[in-house]
């Protein structure tokens, strides 16, 4: 990209603040993380729930960036850059995109749809890319900011473009479809999706239809509801199983496979896809559309579409050997996709040491010569201190990069790698389908049995935006990580919300807040059950303590004299009725003594902690505690003249009190998507699903008996399936003996028998499935929510039991 400031000027509707004017920009960034922000950079400042990109403006100067699109000019860099003032940074970084999209003209090609926009737009990228020089969306960037951010990828050398569009409400589409200005459109499906930003469906439908007002070709598969709201003048091209279809289809399933037989222009062909899900077989339909638009021949088609793959659509961070982190994106390598990928590794490094390997790469549109020197600057601009490049290209064109080892093939990396070649570094994979780096992913995995416990960490960000939408834009949070992030994690997920604006992050004891810091987390950390004997190694590693009693505050004090510390943030605890930890009111007067004059300590925070927020029957308990809050608070604050923050609600607290936000939270249980209270869980997405595998499927005959003590027999012949999970994995054993379910193939299968340590038995009569198939414990369904229920306990007990032999896997769509 080179694009001359002057020309953005007007492009943005902007107003010109700036030391140097005569400028190209190479390259457009909205993250102040990202390492490739530089002269050339124009950086948006945007603004949103959790951050504000004027914030970064300051350090970004000292990083060498100049030009920056702003809403308005920080005090403190005033003169300091070039401005491009503007209403409103997103609108500008749009206007951007629509500008620099009409200095180009070649066919593009818009999908969207309820489901399966991106694996349409990765498999036509996959089928059509031996032709053409694509630009794609990345990964699933089909966003207001996304699609912006796609189109901005385009350069010189491509031919044709692929992007996707999603949106979640009305008069989205028609900001997006300008700066796609799609030339052919493909409709995947209209499914419930997003369902709540609408009035109804034929809103929705209609809103997303608005793509392709300019269109000369809408792909869909035949749909009269559809139909009726477009516009007439557009040329559908449909599919469909009956006589008024452009392309007449018909699928049958043949083993792992399924042969679609499509009829055009009274010609018949045969082509047969690795797939046999409905999802699968649409999403393919609509590829096979548009290359029987382009005018592909059957033979063509068919050899191409054999090899459709499973798109891998998430980044993931898995856990290596020798201590290693293994990120996972071993499905595609062009110049685009690594960017994202390099910063990922840097937003998820676990180690300073950076390693990457890398295949080919493809895609560009440029010589290699060029490519592959823009790749090599990139890797040198995130410090990348090991590289492996594989296959012919790579391994020749980059053999001067430092610390280079070059191998032509995976095969010949894989017989010369050695298990102890890598120790404690984060190791990006990152290569194209072809290579197979999956089978490098392998040997790099830390061998565990199949079981983990998945963590969606988006799910974690759109938890924890449900609660920041009910609270005051100003109200601090807290987030309670203790007991390893209630069982998912809490290094991880402190990391993951470490670029969220969470003020505090709060664990139970010392050692889950050193081993935080170890791991670089800054966030400041409370400790709620601190121990005396723990306090010296609390001061060295910069944790708060929880003060709740004149004997602790004492040990604290004489500890922070010890040390020579001055004004240590301290967090006084009151008891207003969960009678648990805490100063009661005829302890203040004492407390207030200790605390007077006293520079050692400083009060950084006074809470409570409601016993009752999540049970509608206690609201009046609930209130009278918040008022003895109020007052006992107040009378320490004017007594000490001090200004502290005060916090008493935790999740279903934030839910049901939001009048007591006072200037903190502390949000626990909600934000790992598990609300107590029934509406509340609907706003909420799923984080943790436990999954494993089908060991063993067994036949069994009426009268036998399964499991120990024979508590289970069967009066017909049943099927039955092996789990390697068992209550020492923290399945609880009531859940077992018919009780309870686990889903596979999305068909419930009742757990039977009495669980054992390491193991379960469920019964899969009737469903279609096979060794090596996943199930799934629980997740969506069952949810810790169900289970909690059946067994009388709370999903927290379910949660926090998982034990530490699961192997935890976070992933970011
Ligand atoms: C665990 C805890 C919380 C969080 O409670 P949730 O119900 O999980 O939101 C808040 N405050 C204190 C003192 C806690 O111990």
């Amino acid at each position: 990209m080179s694009v001359h400031i002057h020309n953005i000027i007007p492009a943005m509707h902007s107003r010109f603040e700036g030391v140097q004017s005569n400028m190209e920009i190479d390259n457009v960034s909205i993250d102040s993380r990202s390492l490739q922000n530089n002269a050339g950079t124009l950086f948006f400042a945007l603004q949103g729930q959790n951050r504000d990109g004027h914030q970064y403006i300051s350090s970004l100067i000292n990083k060498g960036v100049v030009n920056f699109v702003v809403s308005h000019i920080p005090a403190d860099v005033v003169d300091k850059a070039n401005f491009f003032v503007v209403g409103n940074t997103l609108t500008a970084l749009q206007d951007f995109a629509l500008y620099y999209r009409k200095l180009y003209s070649f066919p593009v090609v818009a999908i969207t749809g309820s489901n399966g926009k991106t694996i349409v737009k990765e498999w036509l990228n996959y089928l059509l890319s031996p032709d053409y020089t694509i630009i794609r969306s990345p990964k699933s960037y089909n966003s207001q900011v996304g699609v912006a951010l796609s189109i901005i990828g385009i350069n010189e050398r491509h031919n044709l473009g692929i992007f996707e569009a999603g949106i979640s409400t009305t008069s989205e589409m028609e900001k997006l479809e300008p700066i796609i200005r799609p030339d052919i459109g493909i409709l995947t499906n209209i499914g419930s999706a997003h369902d709540e930003g609408f009035a109804h469906r034929e809103e929705k439908i209609a809103e997303k239809l608005k793509l392709f007002a300019h269109v000369r070709l809408l792909i869909l598969q035949k749909n009269t509801e559809v139909e009726a709201l477009l516009n007439p003048l557009i040329k559908t091209f449909t599919w469909g199983n009956e006589a008024d279809v452009d392309v007449l289809i018909n699928t049958k399933h043949s083993g792992s496979n399924t042969v679609i037989s499509a009829t055009y222009n009274k010609e018949t062909f045969e082509v047969t896809i690795p797939f046999t899900d409905d999802a699968s077989v649409e999403n393919a339909i609509n590829c096979l559309m548009l290359l029987l638009y382009f005018d592909y021949n059957p033979a063509i088609i068919a050899a191409r579409m054999a090899g459709l793959y499973p798109v891998e659509l998430r980044l993931q961070v898995k856990n290596g050997i020798n201590g290693c982190t293994i990120i996972d994106d071993s499905f595609s390598s062009d110049y685009q996709s690594l960017k994202i990928a390099l910063d990922f590794l840097e937003q998820h490094k676990t180690h300073q040491k950076k390693t990457v390997i890398l295949s080919d790469v493809f895609q560009s549109g440029f010589d290699a010569d060029v490519l592959y020197a823009k790749v090599a600057k990139l890797l040198a601009s995130h410090g990348i201190s090991q590289l492996i490049g594989i296959g012919e290209k790579i391994s020749r064109m980059l053999a001067d990069y430092p610390n280079f080892h070059g191998y032509k093939t995976t095969q010949e990396f894989l017989s010369h790698y050695k298990a102890n070649a890598f120790e404690n570094e984060t190791i990006l994979v990152k290569g194209a389908r072809s290579f197979r780096f999956d089978e490098i992913v392998v040997y790099l995995e830390e061998k565990t049995h199949e079981t983990v416990l998945e963590i969606n960490l988006n799910a974690i960000i759109h938890n924890l935006n449900f609660y920041k939408s009910r609270l005051k834009p100003e109200t601090k949070i807290m987030v309670m990580v203790k007991a390893f992030g209630y069982g998912s994690g809490s290094y991880e997920i402190a990391k993951a919300l470490s670029h969220q604006k969470v003020d505090y992050l709060g664990v139970a004891f010392a050692d889950e807040g050193i081993s935080l810091r170890n791991a670089g987390i800054n966030t400041p950390i409370i400790v709620m059950n601190p121990e005396s004997s723990a306090f010296a190694a609390m001061a060295a590693y910069n944790l708060e303590p929880e003060i709740y009693s004149a004997k602790e505050l004492r040990a604290f004090i004489a500890v922070a004299q010890q040390k020579n510390l001055s004004n240590y943030p301290i967090h006084l605890k009151l008891d207003t009725g969960m009678h648990r930890l805490g100063f009661e009111g005829y302890q203040l007067d004492e407390l207030i003594d200790l605390l007077k004059n006293n520079n050692l300590v400083s009060v950084a925070s006074i809470f409570s902690h409601l016993s009752s927020s999540d049970v509608p029957e206690f609201k009046e308990f609930t209130l009278a505690q918040i008022e003895k809050f109020e007052s006992w608070s107040t009378a320490i604050i004017q007594a000490l003249e001090i200004n502290p923050i005060r916090h008493i609600l935790n999740t279903s607290g934030i839910y049901h009190y939001p009048e007591a936000q006072y200037n903190m939270v502390r949000l626990g249980i909600g934000l790992y998507g598990v609300g107590n209270d029934e509406t509340e869980r609907k706003s909420l997405e799923n984080v943790g699903t436990l999954k494993t595998i089908i060991l063993q499927i067994k036949e069994i005959s009426a009268g036998e008996s399964i499991g120990y003590s024979r508590r289970f027999r069967t009066d017909e012949p049943i099927t039955i399936a092996t789990l390697p999970i068992g209550y020492a994995d923290g399945i609880p054993r009531r859940w077992g003996n018919e009780t309870g379910y686990v889903l596979i193939k999305g068909k419930k299968a009742q757990i039977t028998g009495t669980i054992s340590m390491d193991m379960m038995m469920v019964n899969i009569t009737g469903i279609d499935c096979k060794e090596g198939d996943t199930a799934i414990i629980f997740g969506k369904d069952p949810s810790v929510v169900t289970i909690a229920k059946a067994l009388g306990t709370i999903p927290y007990e379910i949660l926090t039991g998982i034990s530490q032999r699961v192997k935890r896997v976070f992933y970011k769509e």
